[in-house]
């Protein structure tokens, strides 16, 4: 929700610490007027490790538009603020590569929204370990490649009809990520050693995300822009 801070950029104010960018806290509003207005607040993070990493933070930035996006104004939405605190947290602390939690925030996010993929095995034969798979962006699961196969040209017709959206994913790829989307929460910064794997489930991760939302986010591009110097 958006609350006036009423004075919060001067130096003296109660309110200026609590009204820096990504201060988690306690916060009391006066919803009584037209204006929200901020009458207290009790400040119990800032994540103050981020001025020390551009990359963490314009990640930071992407996590928070995403929780302001996927969130309606006035309703809970507690999952979704842990994983964005987690996240935040670790970023901060300088404890994972921006890049790999930006694929956990991802991932966990459709499992939090309730659009996550199934990865376990393919969706129409049950055949789990294969070498890969079709993933099948909008309907969330795995086909393999037999019961994939011969559709291939009636695929190609679909994804011009009905902009299907087909990603090829490995074995090891869906394996990952089903681990990741499943894990304990303390356990889900677990990401596969393979540079090569974690740089692809991040294109995957991504794709996913923002195919469901059915959006950019400008945050996004800097990122990426930023990681690229
Ligand atoms: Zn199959």
């Amino acid at each position: 929700m958006y609350v006036y801070a009423r004075g919060s950029r001067q130096i003296k104010s109660k309110f200026m610490a609590a009204s820096l960018k990504f201060t988690y806290g306690d916060f009391v509003v006066n919803t009584s007027d037209k204006l929200n207005i901020l009458q207290e607040a009790t400040p119990k993070s800032s994540f103050f490790g981020l001025q020390k990493n551009i990359n963490a933070m314009c990640l930071a930035d992407y996590v928070c538009e995403v929780l302001a996006d996927v969130t309606v104004d006035g309703e809970p939405a507690e999952e979704a603020l842990r994983l964005t605190l987690n996240c935040l947290h670790v970023l901060s602390e300088g404890k994972y590569a921006p890049d790999d939690v930006k694929t956990v925030f991802e991932l966990r996010m459709t499992e939090v929204l309730g659009i996550n993929p199934d990865l376990s095995c393919c969706a129409r034969c049950g055949a789990a370990g294969k070498d890969w798979y079709y993933l099948d962006v909008m309907n969330g699961e795995l086909v393999c490649r037999d019961c994939g196969r011969g559709e291939e040209d009636e695929r190609m017709s679909e994804i011009t009809r009905t902009a299907r959206i087909i990603v090829m994913m490995t074995g090891a790829e869906a394996y990952a990520a089903d681990r990741i989307i499943n894990a304990d929460r303390n356990r889900m910064f677990s990401l596969p050693a393979d540079p090569a794997i974690r740089r692809r489930l991040g294109e995957i991760s991504e794709k996913y995300l923002l195919n469901h939302l059915e959006r950019s986010y400008k945050t996004l591009d800097f990122y990426k822009e930023m990681t690229k110097l």
